[in-house]
């Protein structure tokens, strides 16, 4: 729930089109009634990750509940590059970190993998995603990233799909200048990819073995020191979207 240029953006999960009258969930009431201090008649923009960006306006509104008019559309829908996250998840604070970073950078997939040294046992989606929604209101994208189910590396590997750049970020060739994100990321052509990024205990052996043999795959070092895994995540994705993403042309 995040008001920039003096206007407050929402995302509600409900179809947008002009003149369509949408309910507040209890949330964005006591948001917008009790911390913004606004009432009806007051205009704000709502996205719904599929339908663009409406320009609406408050028709009825107390601390509990309210509706809103779909006035006419201010942006059309647009989606960022084809670009997963696939991660050993964190501790709590840091994983949030990660949600929303992911998001701002635009990610389109966020995965988390259980890996051989990952010592997070179960995550909550419903965490991943509140934090995913408030970074895309606080950035003005249109759409969210996609929150998968926690999911084991290996049986995600079995199935690889072909057309699919595998960025395997490596702390073992770190500093390696072969493996240079400025020489391999010019080469993936396809487009579609993911950023794998290991856990603090890094990959085991038998994991990087089945990671080499996957048939699209590209190791990547992000430079000569080791990061912190979420350090790692938002330092690929930052190189991924320069040099072949929506930063570059
Ligand atoms: N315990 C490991 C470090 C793991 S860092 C060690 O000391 O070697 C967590 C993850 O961040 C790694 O698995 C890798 O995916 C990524 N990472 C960190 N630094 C990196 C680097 N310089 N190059 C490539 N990947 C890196």
């Amino acid at each position: 729930m995040v008001t920039r240029h003096s206007q407050i953006r929402l995302y509600i999960d409900a179809p947008l089109h002009e003149g369509a009258v949408v309910a507040l969930g209890r949330d964005h009431a006591h948001y917008l009634h009790v911390v913004m201090r606004k009432s009806e008649g007051t205009q704000l923009a709502i996205f719904n990750g599929r339908d663009g960006c409406f320009l609406a306006e408050i028709t009825q509104l107390t601390r509990k509940s309210g509706e809103v008019i779909c006035q006419s559309l201010q942006e059309a829908q647009w989606y960022g590059p084809d670009l997963w996250l696939l991660f050993a998840p964190v501790k709590k604070a840091r994983l949030d970190f990660m949600a929303q970073k992911a998001t701002e950078l635009g990610a389109s997939v966020i995965w988390p993998v259980r890996t051989d040294y990952c010592q997070i046992k179960a995550i909550k989606d419903e965490r991943l995603t509140a934090n995913a929604i408030e970074a895309a209101e606080q950035t003005e994208r249109l759409d969210l990233p996609e929150i998968r189910a926690f999911s084991d590396l290996d049986t995600l590997l079995d199935d690889w799909p072909e057309d699919r750049a595998l960025l395997f970020c490596d702390e073992r060739i770190s500093g390696d200048h072969n493996y240079d994100a400025a020489r391999i990321l010019p080469r993936i052509i396809e487009k579609k990819a993911a950023i794998l990024i290991g856990p603090e205990g890094g990959f085991s052996m038998a994991e990087k073995a089945k990671i080499d043999a996957v048939k699209n795959v590209y190791s990547l070092s992000l430079g000569p020191r080791i990061l912190r895994a979420d350090t790692a995540a938002l330092s690929a994705l930052s190189l991924y979207q320069a040099l072949c993403g929506d930063w570059s042309k």
